[in-house]
């Protein structure tokens, strides 16, 4: 094949529909751990999905047409959970890829989910606080019928926060008649929220980090990181690299990076971001293209912002030894070839960024029996499950031969498999 063929093959392979793709992992670990058929055709659908359209009045007067989505992949081993994504380029592919993705990672921690997401076509950086509370209502009211603390919990992702689940609890109770904290968590403390609920999946991304360095004989003191993404993940990720001792060296958000080799002061960085609505113009930085922020020389690289960044165009240029994918299906699986092949320890999704998921958990078990812990008590839970699950996808992977990518998925899917089995195939 010429140079130009293959480039335009990948271009093509790397813009597949993201739930083929998601098929296409299970298919090879179907193969891999010899998945009983059925099991693995049951597996490629997602058991429900609804589409919604919905009207907002916008603060101008007229009248806006929105569509959101709610899908359920396997619930199997528990109640749906997954988060609702507010983007403008989000669309039912991408949905269901996410909600396929969460069934696995629910099993990989070994929390008792099945997986479902959610999302709403919108910019939520363009709409008003009262059209984002109303839109927030509306798709609350049209996807009630699916949602429930026994049914479905929703949780926040890109684009949405704790006032966001705080608007979907309150919507939700208003139907229900009386106050119902555990249908979403994510939320504010004072309504339910749990302690160290906000931090939780940057948390977990610098536990995993911590145990991949382990496995190298390095540890985190020293370590030069870089950060794509300066959201809820990302700058939570960077402040616990930062206090750890590790070297914060750049970080990106949607309008630029910033770089400084000597490490970046990440509790002034934050600041700044919060005065001025992106790291851009940080004092004591050098500007960077977004774009370059991926392939900077550091040890640790963590893309925490979209889907789809490490591609066949940069990851050869990549120069981390670790990747940690705090963001969803950040690396194509052609990169992921690029960087198995270039000997970059890739902490996938699944895993890396568990910890999010783990702590909703603890906050629906702790809105379920109505008693809540401290934050030490939820920290420590959450570093017990996520170094558990680092060492079972390590050993899975030992015993497999495979990159941690599958042996996360081996383990994930091997538990769902187990309870499909367990329950057989009704009626
Ligand atoms: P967020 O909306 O809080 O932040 C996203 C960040 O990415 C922002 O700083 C934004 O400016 C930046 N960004 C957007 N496009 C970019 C680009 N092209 N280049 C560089 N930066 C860009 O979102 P979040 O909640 O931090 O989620 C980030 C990722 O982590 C998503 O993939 C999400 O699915 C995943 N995730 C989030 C959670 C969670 O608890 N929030 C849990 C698990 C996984």
């Amino acid at each position: 094949m010429c140079a130009r063929h293959d480039e335009v093959y990948n271009d093509m392979a790397e813009s597949m529909n993201p739930f083929e793709m998601a098929r296409q992992q299970l298919a090879t670990v179907a193969e891999k751990i010899d998945l009983d058929p059925d099991v693995h055709e049951v597996l490629r659908y997602p058991k429900r999905e609804l589409t919604v359209n919905f009207p907002v009045s916008m603060d101008d007067g007229s009248v806006k047409m929105f569509t959101g989505y709610r899908v359920h992949h396997n619930l199997t081993r528990g109640p749906a959970k997954g988060g609702i994504r507010y983007h403008p380029e989000t669309d039912l592919d991408e949905v269901r890829a996410l909600a396929f993705c969460m069934t696995v990672k629910c099993a990989v921690v070994n929390i008792p989910y099945g997986g479902a997401k959610g999302g709403v076509v919108c910019d939520p950086a363009k709409l008003s606080a009262a059209e984002l509370e109303d839109l927030t209502r509306r798709y609350t009211t049209e996807i009630a019928p699916l949602i429930g603390p026994d049914k479905d919990i929703p949780a926040p992702d890109m684009g949405t926060n704790p006032q966001i689940m705080a608007w979907i609890m309150d919507t939700y109770s208003m139907l229900a008649g009386y106050t119902v904290p555990g249908v979403v968590t994510g939320k504010p403390i004072a309504i339910g929220g749990s302690e160290g609920r906000v931090e939780a999946t940057g948390r977990g991304v610098v536990a995993v980090t911590r145990e991949a360095l382990r496995t190298a004989g390095k540890q985190l003191p020293g370590m030069s990181v870089a950060v794509q993404g300066f959201g809820n993940v990302g700058s939570v990720a960077a402040f616990l690299f930062h206090r750890a001792g590790a070297k914060v060296v750049a970080v990106s958000d949607v309008r630029g990076a910033v770089l400084n080799n000597n490490g970046l002061d990440i509790r002034q960085l934050m600041a700044h971001t919060k005065e001025h609505g992106t790291v851009v113009g940080f004092p004591g930085s050098e500007p960077l293209p977004g774009d370059e922020l991926l392939t900077v020389p550091c040890d640790v690289l963590v893309p925490a912002a979209l889907q789809n960044q490490i591609t066949t165009k940069n990851a050869a240029r990549i120069r981390a030894r670790f990747v940690i994918e705090g963001a969803n299906g950040p690396t194509t699986p052609q990169a992921d070839t690029i960087l198995r092949e270039n000997g970059v320890f890739v902490v996938p999704d699944v895993l890396a960024n568990a910890g999010g998921v783990t702590v909703s958990y603890f906050e629906w078990v702790q809105d379920q029996q109505s008693f809540f812990w401290t934050e030490e008590e939820v920290n420590a839970k959450l570093e017990q499950i996520l170094t558990r699950a680092f060492s079972q996808v390590l050993t899975a992977s030992r015993r497999h031969d495979c990159d941690l990518r599958t042996a996360a998925y081996i383990v994930g899917i091997g538990r769902v498999a187990e309870a499909i089995r367990a329950r057989g195939i009704y009626p």
